[in-house]
Formats: C-alpha cells, sequence, structure tokens
C-alpha cells in the first residue's frame, strides 16, 4: 500500500467520510428507503443505522404507533439480526426489512457489507479439516484490539488523534481513498482482520459512546470463538496466550497452534 502524506484538512475529510453510516429511513411514505405498507405506521416511522455487518441501530422517529424491539417500546435501540422488530403491528426481522431496501439508481448504490470471508473446509473430513492455525491466530487482534477500542471509544477526537493501532491502519486506507478516490471506506474496512471494521462506527457523530461500547461488546462477542464452525465455543474472558499454550480446542479438537 502506497503511503500518501495528507495535511490535517484532508484528514478532517478522510474522517468525516468514513464516518458515514449507511442510515435507512423506514415509514409508510414511498419517499423512505423501506417502504411498509401499513396504514397504522406513520409516514416517517423509524431509521435504521448501519453499522457492521452484523450490528445495527434503529431509531423511533416519533412514530404514532410505536417501534418495538422484541415486543418493548423502545425510542432508540443497538439491535442484531436475531431481534424482531415491530413497526406499529407490522413484525419483521432484519434481515426482513433489509430485503425491503430500495435500490436508488440515482446515487451509487449502498450496497450492503459483505459477510466477512468464512475459510472454506475440505469436503471431506480428514486431518487438516481441523486445521484453523491461520483464523486462530488472527484472533489475536480481535482480542488484543477490544480494550483499546473500549478505552477510545470514549473519547471520539482522541480516538482520532492519537496514533492507535486501529488508527494506523485509517491512514493505510487513507493512501486508498486520496489516490483511488473511492468513497466505499465502509466497505474496504469490512474485509479487514480483527475488529478493525468498527473504525466508522467509532469515528461515527451520530452514535453515542454507549451505543458504541455496546456494538464494540457485540462485535467482540461474535467473534471471539471457537473458529472452527461447527464448535463456535466462546473465549470470553479467557486470554489469547493462554488459549494459544492450549493449542487445541477441547471441545471440537480444532488445530489453534501447531
Ligand atoms: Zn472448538
Amino acid at each position: 500500500m502506497i503511503s500518501v502524506p495528507i495535511n490535517e484538512r484532508q484528514f478532517d475529510q478522510l474522517i468525516n467520510g468514513l464516518s458515514q453510516l449507511p442510515a435507512y429511513t423506514i415509514g409508510r411514505s414511498l419517499d423512505n428507503q423501506i417502504v411498509i405498507f401499513n396504514s397504522k405506521v406513520s409516514g416517517h416511522h423509524a431509521q435504521l443505522i448501519h453499522c457492521t455487518p452484523a450490528s445495527f441501530v434503529l431509531n423511533d422517529l416519533d412514530s404514532k404507533n410505536g417501534s418495538f424491539v422484541n415486543g418493548v417500546r423502545i425510542t432508540r435501540k443497538v439491535v442484531d439480526k436475531q431481534d424482531t422488530l415491530r413497526f406499529a403491528d407490522t413484525e419483521l426481522t432484519v434481515d426482513q426489512l433489509l430485503a425491503l431496501l430500495k435500490v436508488d439508481t440515482k446515487k451509487p448504490a449502498v450496497t450492503p457489507p459483505p459477510t466477512p470471508a468464512v475459510p472454506k473446509f475440505p469436503p471431506k473430513v480428514d486431518a487438516d479439516s481441523l486445521d484453523f492455525t491461520q483464523a486462530f491466530a488472527d484472533l489475536k487482534q480481535v482480542h488484543d484490539q477490544y480494550p483499546k477500542l473500549r478505552k477510545d471509544c470514549r473519547n471520539r477526537e482522541k480516538m482520532i488523534r492519537t496514533g492507535s493501532v486501529i488508527l494506523s491502519s485509517i491512514i493505510g486506507i487513507s493512501a486508498v481513498l486520496t489516490t483511488g478516490g473511492g468513497a466505499l471506506p465502509f466497505m474496504q474496512l469490512m474485509s479487514g482482520a480483527g475488529l478493525s471494521m468498527l473504525i466508522p462506527t467509532l469515528c461515527s457523530t451520530i452514535l453515542s459512546t454507549d451505543e458504541k461500547l455496546e456494538i464494540i461488546d457485540k462485535e467482540y462477542r461474535e467473534k471471539y470463538r471457537c473458529p472452527n464452525p461447527a464448535c463456535r465455543d466462546q473465549f470470553i474472558p479467557r486470554e489469547w496466550e493462554q488459549l494459544a499454550l492450549q493449542k487445541t480446542c477441547r471441545r471440537c479438537q480444532a488445530i489453534w497452534v501447531r
């Protein structure tokens, strides 16, 4: 990756660009990105902010008949794909809601973030099929970044200005942006290892610190697990180093370290 020196103003622009999270309005009016045909649903009923591939913030826009998450009326709440959302009496999962998203031809299409790549396994069961050494090594970043992210999260300005590990990946990305002119930092970050895909969420001005912390915790719980998809044993609160010494998963026999 080419490193391009950038000045203060460009850096601000970069951070602002980076902090733009896709947000979709939901309601009965046809000018919403997600239209629900139900007379009990308000014209502009709610807004769904897409924070990470798995985390969203649902924001009620003072609707008459309310927005609900798992049966509880909310004004604003962090949600994921396991939650059931309800607008007046229309009940939908997050996936069903996203399926209703209109493709706007005038603006560049907001592509849903790609699901993180899952390693492919040979169809036949052999010794190698339990080799998760690479995926396990990647989890060290997830483990190490988590406390740093929580700390940085409390202060957006500090988060942006300090030279944290996470920030260095922004600088790397800045080279791509300033040379390529592409405006898809969100997408580019999604493929990054560890928790770096949380950067737009952390820099965003439309989320509160508590919401950011909740999303960091959610992503950490979701990622810091045995990399074998058939197992997914939760690693929290175990330290990565301690697991590395153990070398294999006691539950599924996956090989973490050779
Ligand atoms: Zn396992």
